[in-house]
């Protein structure tokens, strides 16, 4: 298993939110995108297709699976933004699936699956900001966990990794 937990991702996404004063939750990612100058619309894709993006030319296209839930195409949009900003060297295009780690992804491509998530889940759900909004002086229960999940508009699971991740909860 390829560790995600590079402290890069960490600054990187909160520099990035800190530029565009948008330190509070939910992170207004569909606007942050627009000012990073990427197109983003909502299309019909395969059901197993998050997301796609398209670089050519210095234009960045994305396009987002209109049929997903708004929780999910906010990160499948994060995740593209690191894609942009860690990956894209010149033209390129990305193809984003539910499940990435098939068969057919090389070592390489899998590296880049897992960095475009830590990056997401850092932008989405910033460590500063979490734990500003944990009451930790008592334990953190399901309910805590799905009232985190909908301030930073993020699925409970998506939040449930990133608290393991800060170390804030037990992994199951
Ligand atoms: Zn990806």
């Amino acid at each position: 298993m390829i560790s995600a937990t590079s402290p890069r991702f960490e600054r990187s996404a909160t520099k990035l939110l800190r530029e565009y004063g948008e330190f509070s939750p939910p992170v207004d990612v569909e606007s942050l995108a627009r000012s990073l100058g990427m197109s983003v619309s909502f299309e019909e894709l395969d059901n197993d297709v998050s997301g796609l993006m398209l670089i050519e030319d210095g234009v960045v296209k994305v396009a987002i699976n209109e049929a997903h839930h708004r929780h999910r195409q906010r990160f499948t949009l994060a995740h593209e933004i690191g894609h942009m900003l860690l990956h894209a060297e010149g033209d390129r295009v990305f193809v984003d699936r539910r499940f990435f780690r098939n068969a057919w992804a090389s070592s390489g491509e899998l590296r880049e699956e897992i960095e475009a998530n830590a990056f997401a889940a850092a932008l989405l759900m910033p460590e500063a900001l979490v734990r500003e909004h944990l009451d930790a002086e008592r334990g953190i229960t399901d309910i805590d966990v799905f009232r985190l999940a909908t301030q930073f508009a993020v699925s409970e699971q998506a939040m449930t990794l990133r608290l393991v991740k800060l170390n804030v909860i037990e992994p199951d």
